[in-house]
């Protein structure tokens, strides 16, 4: 399958990892919008957040407790992060492999600008 976060799952492509299980990885994007700007997703292919599915809440809620465990871990859980996942075009999802962004280290400013 052509899709570039099932290679960084497989390590064919490169990353800086900050955070891995049997599940999931985290690892910082290539293009940050913010100082700590890391992308966490799960192993298996789930294209976009449409196609997360009953079985996966517990893959969810690990995805997202990986997402205050990294937050802390960075030390921007105080001074503030947001958890964001992009579905389909209009919210401009580029990668079809479900990824959640932790942005942090800066104000990031409204939502909706
Ligand atoms: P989306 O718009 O799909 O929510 O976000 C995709 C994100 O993946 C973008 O922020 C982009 O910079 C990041 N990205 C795309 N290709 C790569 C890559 O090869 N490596 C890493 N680390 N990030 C990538
Ligand atoms: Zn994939």
């Amino acid at each position: 399958m052509d899709c570039i976060f099932c290679k960084i799952v497989e390590g064919s492509i490169p990353s800086t990892k900050v955070f891995e299980n049997d599940r999931i990885v985290a690892f910082n994007d290539i293009q940050p919008a913010a100082p700590v700007h890391v992308l966490i997703i799960p192993k298996k292919h789930i294209p976009t957040m449409n196609d997360v599915t009953e079985e996966d809440d517990a893959l969810m809620a690990e995805i997202f407790a990986a997402g205050r465990q990294i937050a802390k871990e960075l030390g921007v859980d105080e001074s503030g992060y947001r958890l964001v996942n992009n579905c389909n075009p209009d919210s401009g999802q580029l990668v079809y492999h479900l990824h959640i962004h932790l942005l942090g280290g800066k104000p990031l400013g409204p939502l909706i600008g």
